[in-house]
């Protein structure tokens, strides 16, 4: 028969002072002193929880899923005639500094580029991938004479791609909501047919609130949704939309604006005229990359709430 486990250990269990000749103790006493000892560990373990509760002391960090601690912009009604906000427009509001102490988000940079293809965007394409970044094209319809090639070529490569505008007139394309789906539907086939994506992400010329969409952005965002678009507007830029960009000040307030958030959508530009621009990419993206931001694509799935402009009242 196999003997008790305890019987192997090498020490003996028995309190070295107690005399082996004292006599038994009484067992209604040994029992009263183990209750007594029991009761007081429960009240001591009940007050040392409550004060935990209370003081925050133990409480578990908010867990917060990447994406969710970044900070919002919003622009004020004199910013809305811009296209590209100034840099002091994306400052982060002072009451988000406390969320932002208890969640560790992952830092990603939606990069994205209005107004392509046009001659400069496989040299674009090509600067993105020797950093092996990922953006998101809006595109136009009227600047390319390689448009479904150069299409084409942005899907090819990895790049998300959504709908800007077919002819990116301002005054014609918010007249009404009509006039503003004609052009959106034009702009959304020429992308099908040539890459044969269903894009359902958008981004509004001059931003989802401007001065030239006042009277129908209502409607149109209304009926964007229904038709399940996400649009996305920004909270990050170089400024870049200026007739002569310096090159120093778009990398500058690019970085700036970048900055100022755990997660930005950046805006950039793609047009034939946007040289200057393309120069400051590499610089931009490496600035960045050793910083530890990563890249990603634009998506339905995406929460557009920290990057747009317009909110239901
Ligand atoms: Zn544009």
């Amino acid at each position: 028969m196999q003997k008790p486990f305890f019987r192997k250990l090498p020490f003996n269990f028995k309190h070295k002072h107690s005399p082996s000749s004292s006599p038994s103790p009484n067992p209604v006493k040994i029992r009263n002193r183990v209750l007594i000892i029991t009761v007081c560990a429960v009240l001591i373990t009940a007050i040392l929880g409550s004060v935990c509760f209370f003081s925050g002391i133990g409480k578990p960090e908010r867990v917060v899923p990447a994406g969710k601690c970044s900070s919002y912009a919003h622009r004020t009604s004199s910013e809305t005639r811009s296209h590209a906000p100034s840099a002091a427009s994306f400052a982060a509001k002072p009451s988000q500094s406390a969320a932002k102490a208890v969640c560790k988000p992952k830092k990603v940079i939606y990069l994205t580029f209005d107004d392509g293809p046009s001659t400069l965007t496989v040299p674009l394409l090509n600067v993105l991938d020797k950093y092996h970044v990922k953006a998101t094209f809006f595109v136009v319809g009227i600047n390319d004479k390689n448009e479904a090639s150069d299409l084409k070529e942005i899907v090819r490569r990895g790049h998300a791609i959504g709908v800007h505008s077919y002819t990116h007139n301002y005054r014609q394309i918010y007249a009404s909501p009509e006039a503003f789906f004609s052009d959106f539907d034009e702009m959304h086939s020429l992308i099908k047919n040539a890459t044969g994506i269903d894009t359902k992400i958008y981004r509004f010329p001059g931003g989802s609130v401007n001065a030239y969409n006042k009277k129908t952005r209502k409607a149109i965002i209304q009926n964007l949704k229904q038709r399940g678009y996400v649009f996305f507007d920004w909270n990050a830029g170089g400024g870049d939309a200026v007739v002569h960009p310096q090159a120093a000040k778009i990398l500058s307030e690019a970085l700036t604006t970048t900055h100022m958030h755990d997660n930005s959508v950046v805006l950039f530009h793609n047009s034939s005229v946007k040289s200057v621009t393309l120069s400051i990419i590499p610089q931009f993206i490496s600035t960045l990359q050793k910083e530890g931001y990563t890249f990603a694509v634009l998506n339905p799935s995406v929460d557009n709430h920290p990057f747009i402009f317009y909110h239901d009242a």
